[in-house]
C-alpha cells in the first residue's frame, strides 16, 4: 500500500506594529521582564481593551497579498482557557468571522509544476506571555502578552514535507516584503504548527490527524513532518489504531512525542468579545491598503525573467531578499547589461559577502559601482580578471572602479607592440611550447597565454595575447 500525507499548516506571525493589539504598550522584543506591561495586557479587573487600528490594517494587507477575501463585518471573540501565560484567562481572537478568508499561495514544485495551496483563513489575535523554567521554579514574563499576531491557516492541500517548506518559504517572503511581520523565527515572530494525517494514495477520506507543535525552524518543520509520516505509516501498517493527538517535536532526539490526546482536549467556549465593537471595514479602506502592497518577490522574479531575460535560477536567487533584489534591479538598469550585473552580484560579490558574513545592506558602494565595473570591462579599460581585483577593492573601501583603476594602475595593456615583445620572450624561454604544439598538443598554447598574462600582472588584453601567441607560434 502506498500512503501520502495530508498536511495543513497554522502559522503565527507577529505584526510589525509599535504598540500592542489592545493597549499602548511597546511590542519591542526583549526588555527586562514585565516592563512592557499595563493593566490592560495584564488583564487587571476593570481594564478595557481598545483595538489597534494598525493591526487590522496589517491583517488586511496580509490577506490581500495572499489573495484572500476580506470580511467586511467582523468581530473579535473570547477564547477561554486557563494557562499561566494568559493573564485574563481568555485570549481575544477571532472565531467565526476571521478578517480574511479563501486565499492561496502558488508554490513551484521541483518538477516545475505550479501547485496552489489554499488558505482557509487569516485572523488577528493577541500573543500570550512567556514562561521561563528556572531552577527556582517557573517564572512568567508578560512583555509578549498582547503583542499582535495573525494566524494564517492553510487548507489541507499540502502532501509532502518539501511542499510544506516551499509554502512556508513563500509565505515568509510575502509577509516580510509587505512589512506585515519581520518573520524572525529566532525571536519567535514566526511560528508554525502542523496538522498531519495519512491516507492511501488515490483515496479521499482523511486519516486520524496529529498536531505537531514546537517546531522552531523550517528545517524542523520538514524533519518533523517527515518523521510523523513515517510513524503513522508504520502504525497503520502494523494494524494499530491512531488517535487524535497533539505532539511535540523533540529537536534533540529527532522525534515527535505525545503532549496530549483528544480526551484531554480543551473546549474553549468561544463567545463574542463584549468589550470591543463590531469591525466595519469599508471598501475604500481595503483599496487604500491594497495600494501600499509593494511588488512581491515572486512578481519581481517574473519581471526579472521577462524584462531582463534572466535565467530562472538567477531571478530566483536575486529575489530571495528585498535588499538583494533592489540592488540588482538598479545595477541592471544602470549598466543596461542585466546578465553581467547578475553574474557579478551572484558570483564574486556574493562570495565576498559570504566570506565576511555581511549582507547587501552592509555594502560600502551603491549599485552604480557594479554598473561602472561592467562599463570599464566592456570598453577595454580592464579585463574581467582584473575586474575581480577591482571588485575586491570596492568591497574593501567603497571606492568606485575608475578611481581604483587609476590609483592602483590597473589599466589594461592594449599596446600590441609591447605585448608582442613579451610573447616572444615567453616563447624563447619555453621551447617546449613549440615542440608540443607541433606534435599536436595545441592545448599548450593556454600555458603560453598564462605565462604572458602572469608577466604582465594580468593587465595585458587577453584577446590580443591570444591572437599574438597563436600568430607567433605558427611562425616558428
Ligand atoms: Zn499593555
Amino acid at each position: 500500500m502506498e500512503f501520502e500525507s495530508v498536511i495543513g499548516l497554522e502559522v503565527h506571525a507577529e505584526l510589525l506594529t509599535k504598540t500592542k493589539i489592545y493597549c499602548g504598550c511597546t511590542t519591542e522584543f526583549g526588555g527586562k521582564a514585565n516592563t512592557h506591561v499595563c493593566p490592560i495586557c495584564l488583564g487587571l479587573p476593570g481594564s478595557l481593551p481598545q483595538l489597534n487600528k494598525q493591526v487590522v490594517e496589517l491583517g488586511i494587507k496580509a490577506g490581500l497579498a495572499l489573495n484572500c477575501e476580506i470580511t467586511k463585518v467582523g468581530r473579535m471573540d473570547r477564547k477561554n482557557y486557563f494557562y499561566p501565560d494568559c493573564p485574563k484567562n481568555y485570549q481575544i481572537t477571532q472565531d467565526e468571522l476571521p478578517l480574511c478568508r479563501n486565499g492561496y499561495i502558488d508554490i513551484e514544485l521541483e518538477s516545475g509544476e505550479i501547485k496552489r495551496i489554499g488558505i482557509e483563513r487569516i485572523h488577528i489575535e493577541e500573543d500570550a506571555g512567556k514562561l521561563l523554567h528556572t531552577k527556582r521554579g517557573t517564572l512568567v514574563d508578560f512583555n509578549r502578552a498582547g503583542v499582535p499576531l495573525i494566524e494564517v491557516v492553510s487548507k489541507p492541500d499540502i502532501r509532502t514535507s518539501e511542499e510544506a517548506t516551499l509554502y512556508l518559504t513563500k509565505l515568509k517572503s510575502i509577509l516580510s516584503s509587505c512589512k506585515v511581520s519581520d518573520c524572525k523565527m529566532e525571536e519567535g515572530s514566526l511560528r508554525c504548527d502542523a496538522n498531519i494525517s495519512i491516507r492511501e494514495k488515490g483515496t479521499e477520506p482523511f486519516g486520524i490527524r496529529s498536531e505537531i507543535k514546537n517546531m522552531n525552524s523550517f528545517k524542523a518543520v520538514e524533519k518533523a513532518l517527515h518523521y510523523e509520516f513515517e510513524r503513522q505509516v508504520k502504525a497503520v501498517t502494523a494494524g494499530e489504531k491512531l488517535t487524535v493527538e497533539t505532539r511535540r517535536w523533540d529537536e534533540t532526539n529527532n522525534e515527535t512525542t505525545v503532549m496530549r490526546s483528544k480526551e484531554e482536549a480543551n473546549d474553549y467556549r468561544y463567545f463574542p468579545e463584549g468589550d470591543l465593537v463590531t469591525l466595519n471595514i469599508s471598501d475604500e479602506w481595503i483599496e487604500n491598503v491594497r495600494k501600499t502592497i509593494p511588488e512581491l518577490p515572486h512578481e519581481k522574479e517574473a519581471r526579472f525573467i521577462k524584462e531582463y531575460e534572466l535565467p530562472k535560477y538567477d531571478a530566483h536567487v536575486l529575489t530571495l531578499t528585498d535588499s538583494m533584489a533592489e540592488f540588482f534591479d538598479e545595477a541592471a538598469k544602470l549598466s543596461k547589461d542585466p546578465k553581467a550585473a547578475s553574474n557579478w552580484i551572484m558570483g564574486d560579490l556574493s562570495r565576498l559577502m559570504n566570506v565576511e558574513g555581511t549582507w547587501v545592506e552592509d555594502l560600502k558602494f551603491a549599485p552604480n559601482g557594479i554598473a561602472e565595473l561592467i562599463e570599464v570591462i566592456k570598453d577595454g579599460t580592464i579585463s574581467s580578471a582584473i575586474g575581480k581585483q577591482v571588485l575586491e577593492a570596492m568591497f574593501e573601501s567603497g571606492k568606485l572602479p575608475k578611481a581604483i583603476i587609476e590609483e592602483k594602475g590597473l589599466k589594461q595593456n592594449n599596446d600590441e607592440g609591447a605585448i608582442l615583445e613579451i610573447v616572444n620572450k615567453v616563447l624563447d624561454e619555453n621551447p617546449q611550447v613549440i615542440e608540443q604544439y607541433k606534435s599536436g598538443k595545441t592545448r599548450i598554447l593556454g600555458f603560453a597565454v598564462g605565462q604572458v598574462m602572469k608577466a604582465t600582472k594580468g593587465q595585458a588584453n587577453p584577446g590580443i595575447v591570444n591572437q599574438l601567441v597563436e600568430q607567433e607560434v605558427a611562425k616558428r
